[in-house]
């Protein structure tokens, strides 16, 4: 007896070494699993990722994962990397895009990873170790479907003939299942589920964890469902860390709730219902609110001086490239900084905030003013350089950069490779202007801002019927037109470029809370 505790008392050690990420290449692993880290690691051969793709891959992590971003295999990621997560990828990578409608194809963009139909079937597939009682499964499972039906038109059926094939079908697995060594499950703790998007839809969860029902002494089956779930109807990891779909496992909730951020995304996929219409945040064009926060006072804003110089053309790049790491040289600030018009702003993926300026300049601004801002030319990040974009977002978990100029949007990847050129379009709702700025402030949620009037977009470009709303009832206190704009990853905190100035507006209280001059507040200009 004594002999088989010991036995078991290692075999769990094993275990919990089997799971953890400790060393570098565990970390470089890691990253490559997640779609962070692409270039020219390759996760087989025992050798460790370069120190510069690392570094980036490490900065893009702890942006998405809201952890101090210091590009280094630090405490905090060390923690963070071994959590109990979801095994699904959090920056999609090509090859799952291929995998999935979502395709790179330019006829196929508009279709999404998402079904044709709103009546979706499904099955438990064999037995669970740990639950033993199917009747209880099923009935978690019924009730992680009606979170995602409470929100949408979609409807779930489930059939338990095995001769009728069905959409989304639900399995436990051990190890490694016949999804590739790279999708094995890893005993207790480390990566609990998987799903895949559509039209596939196979939801496998891990039966090596302590599955529980409705309560927190283990994994809670439950919550794992309802996220895996969501994937199996097109959704990816969201960067809101309260979401649902966030990649790690938060515990059991008796009062769980979709986050606002959930709700977003599934009907970006499939729209509301009746019940619940189309959820959004800023105020319709119909509807009037009360001000809720004092309309701050805004100081003059200085004319700006005409820019005598052009800037040459530079010639585009064809050839894909890594990503740029080297820095360009530092200069101190100068007049033309000091008078910088802003055409558009984005938070890079490594959380530093790029400013675009006239022609393809474009400089690079750490936030945490760890170092001076870095003036370059869009070419250090893009393959083909836009001259005088109107805007720039980019979406943490497609790993893409999107340039604006009109109607017309470019994709790059991560590399700053140009992918594509779609079209904002949407059965007529074309824009009726130029575009001032495009915000992204979770990547379920993107707005266009035009002059006078804002509207809702998907990231297949199709304008959002019913999502128009007018600038100054949706962001009180700004002046506008803007330049341009970016929402911070906080999804609370929105910067507005005007002219010389810039105002810091928070969604919480729905007012500019600090405003200043560009010049001072980020080139140090006196
Ligand atoms: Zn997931
Ligand atoms: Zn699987």
């Amino acid at each position: 007896m004594k002999r088989y505790i010991t036995l078991i008392a290692l075999f769990s050690l094993i275990v919990s070494v089997w799971c953890a990420v400790e060393t570098l290449l565990d970390c470089d692993r890691y990253l490559y699993k997640y779609g962070y880290l692409r270039g020219t690691f390759d996760p087989d051969s025992g050798q460790e990722a370069p120190l510069h793709e690392r570094t980036y891959a490490l900065k893009y992590f702890q942006h998405f994962s809201n952890i101090p971003i210091t590009g280094e295999f630090d405490r905090a990621t060390m923690i963070k990397m071994n959590q109990k997560r979801c095994a699904c990828e959090d920056v999609m990578t090509k090859e799952t895009m291929m995998n999935t409608s979502l395709s790179f194809a330019p006829q196929q963009f508009n279709l999404g990873p998402k079904w044709s139909k709103t009546d979706l079937t499904w099955r438990l597939n064999g037995y669970s170790r740990k639950l033993r009682d199917n009747e209880v499964i099923r009935s978690e499972l019924t009730r992680a479907f009606r979170v995602w039906s409470d929100v949408t038109p979609l409807t779930f059926r489930e059939v338990t003939d095995r001769n009728v094939k069905v959409d989304i079908d639900m399995s436990f697995h051990l190890g490694e299942h016949g999804d590739g060594r790279f999708n094995a499950f890893d005993y207790r703790g480390g990566v609990l589920a998987h799903a895949f998007f559509p039209a596939n839809g196979d939801t496998h969860f891990d039966d090596d964890e302590n599955w529980q029902i409705q309560n927190d002494e283990g994994t809670e089956f439950f919550t794992v469902a309802a996220h895996e779930i969501g994937h199996a109807l097109g959704l990816a990891h969201s960067t809101e860390e309260k979401a649902l779909m966030a990649p790690y496992y938060a515990g059991y909730d008796p009062n769980f709730r979709l986050h606002y951020d959930d709700i977003r995304g599934i009907q970006t996929l499939y729209g509301g219902t009746t019940r619940d219409p189309f959820t959004q945040r800023p105020v319709p064009l119909t509807t009037m609110r009360p001000v809720r926060t004092p309309r701050p006072t805004l100081r003059p804003t200085p004319r700006p001086t005409p820019r005598q110089t052009q800037t040459p053309r530079p010639t585009p790049r064809q050839t894909p490239r890594p990503p740029r790491t080297e820095r360009p040289v530092v200069t101190p600030s100068t007049r033309e900084e000091c008078n910088i018009k802003v055409r558009a702003a984005v938070t890079d993926f490594d959380g530093t905030l790029l400013l675009f300026t006239n022609g393809t300049t474009i400089y690079q601004v750490d936030l945490n003013r760890r170092y001076s801002p870095i003036k370059s030319d869009q070419s250090t990040k893009f393959s083909n350089p836009k001259r005088n974009p109107d805007a720039v977002y980019r979406l943490l978990n497609m790993g893409m950069t999107f340039i604006m100029k009109g109607q017309m949007i470019w994709q790059f990847d991560r590399m700053g490779n140009q992918m594509k050129r779609i079209f904002v379009q949407g059965g007529g709702y074309s824009l009726p202007e130029r575009p001032r700025a495009v915000i992204a402030p979770t990547d379920n949620e993107i707005w266009i801002i035009m002059s006078h009037i804002v509207c809702r977009m998907t990231p297949r470009g199709e304008v959002i019927r019913g999502s128009h709303a007018y600038f100054s009832r949706t962001y009180r206190g700004v002046p506008y037109p803007v330049d341009a704009a970016v929402a911070l990853k906080n999804d609370e905190t929105i910067y507005f470029f005007k002219d010389q100035r810039f105002y810091e507006y928070s969604t919480r209280r729905r007012g500019v809370i600090r405003n200043g001059d560009i010049g001072r507040e980020f080139f140090s200009c006196s």
